[in-house]
């Protein structure tokens, strides 16, 4: 079997961020020709991944954080009888896990899904926006991604399945390459994200998972050199993690105003945001004041979430934003019921929130925040000319 002429290999590592690669610079040593800290986008991999794949921001592509308040659309209103579930048994994760396969299935969702640990009783008030898979033709609620392109194109990729495990991964990816069947690749892996959550951004597994990676994706690079004539790759990822310092109930301060749920406002909390919408001014007054002046954390401004992409008209993921101080959570929160060692999702100014992209090739110009990585993919595909043509880089 002669050589097939090009492979772009795009490989993702969740939450691989800028300085957890500097603490660890015997990562694929010797290999990379160059390295940039790359600016992450306010939120989580809800908002990350689709602007990475479509180098939008989330007011373009439509998704930012999962869940949003819609309680006359919400697909989850068959829910209800979740509720009388006692507290204790709804909790846990045993039962919480194949419940939440259980309605992504009824729910007719292909995306990513998680139900998290949003109460059962507030469960029908929520809407939820990554509904479809984001990696396949299609996936956007607004916008093109990548795959929409390449299936115009007719070229011939890898994605990886998102029901597998990293090592399921790599194999599927390397199989592919050793059969040229395919012209470029995306594959994203998550393992280093669901460490670091468990044991924060320094522990000695994190030294022992990314050798892991450096074995798996220097064999993955030597069978593709074996297999192509010319061979990118670029090793990116859409955010960093923090060290988490410690809890703050944010939820019972809401409650302690007496304002009463879904009659004077809705929120829903995040890991690090919590996120609120109002039936009336007295609640919006009496929630902002508490906010405005709260020790832990800050309101985002407006202009804020513009500069930051995630700025929505019609107020869908919240009509006002605060933002926890970094390396504290909101505990509990509708993501999670404990406290975790390691958290994402505070201000992109911060170091440990910073992104990277590192390649065996030279990084051109302006690539310096995640959203640009779509850039370099439409770049080592050859589609860049077309695409500027109907939407110039935006920044
Ligand atoms: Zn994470």
């Amino acid at each position: 079997m002669g050589k097939r002429t090009k492979l772009s290999l795009f490989l993702f590592i969740d939450a691989f961020g800028w300085e957890v690669r500097q603490r660890h610079p015997g990562f694929l040593e010797g290999l990379v020709a160059d390295a940039r800290p790359l600016e992450t986008i306010l939120g989580y991999s809800s908002a990350c991944d689709p602007s990475i794949i479509s180098g939008l921001v989330p007011a373009e592509h439509g998704l930012w954080s999962s869940y949003y308040y819609d309680p006359a659309n919400s697909p989850f209103k068959w829910t209800r009888p979740l509720a009388l579930l006692p507290g204790a048994i709804a909790a846990r994760n045993r039962v919480r896990a194949p419940l939440g396969r259980w309605i992504k299935r009824r729910c007719g969702f292909t995306g990513y899904f998680q139900l998290y640990a949003v109460p059962f009783r507030h469960l029908p008030l929520f809407n939820y926006a990554e509904q479809k898979r984001i990696w396949e033709p299609g996936g956007l609620p607004r916008g093109r991604s990548i795959f929409d392109r390449m299936a115009a194109a007719d070229i011939p990729y890898f994605v990886h399945d998102s029901d597998a495990g990293d090592d399921a991964r790599i194999a599927a990816l390397l199989d592919a390459v050793g059969r040229q069947s395919i012209d470029f690749a995306y594959c994203s892996f998550g393992k280093l994200d669901a460490l670091m959550h468990a044991q924060g951004n320094d522990h000695p597994d994190i030294g022992i998972l990314l050798r892991w990676y450096d074995e798996r994706f220097r064999e993955l690079f030597r069978t593709a050199e074996a297999h192509y004539g010319e061979v990118a790759w670029y090793l990116f990822t859409d955010h960093g993690m923090h060290n988490v310092r410690g809890s703050h109930d944010l939820a019972a301060d809401i409650e302690a105003l007496g304002l009463e749920w879904n009659r004077d406002y809705a929120a829903f909390y995040d890991a690090t945001m919590a996120r609120f919408w109002f039936m009336n001014d007295r609640a919006r007054r009496t929630i902002r004041d508490l906010l405005g002046t709260h020790p832990r954390g800050r309101l985002l401004a407006d202009g804020e979430l513009k500069a930051h992409g995630v700025w929505f008209e019609d107020g869908r993921y919240g009509e006002c934003i605060f933002l926890m101080d970094s390396g504290l959570q909101i505990v509990p929160s509708f993501m999670g019921t404990r406290p975790a060692r390691g958290m994402h999702g505070y201000d992109p100014a911060d170091a440990d929130s910073k992104a990277l992209i590192c390649s065996n090739k030279p990084i051109p110009g302006p690539v310096s925040r995640i959203q640009h990585i779509h850039r370099l993919m439409l770049a080592e595909l050859g589609l860049d000319e077309t695409v500027r043509r109907d939407a110039p880089w935006k920044n």
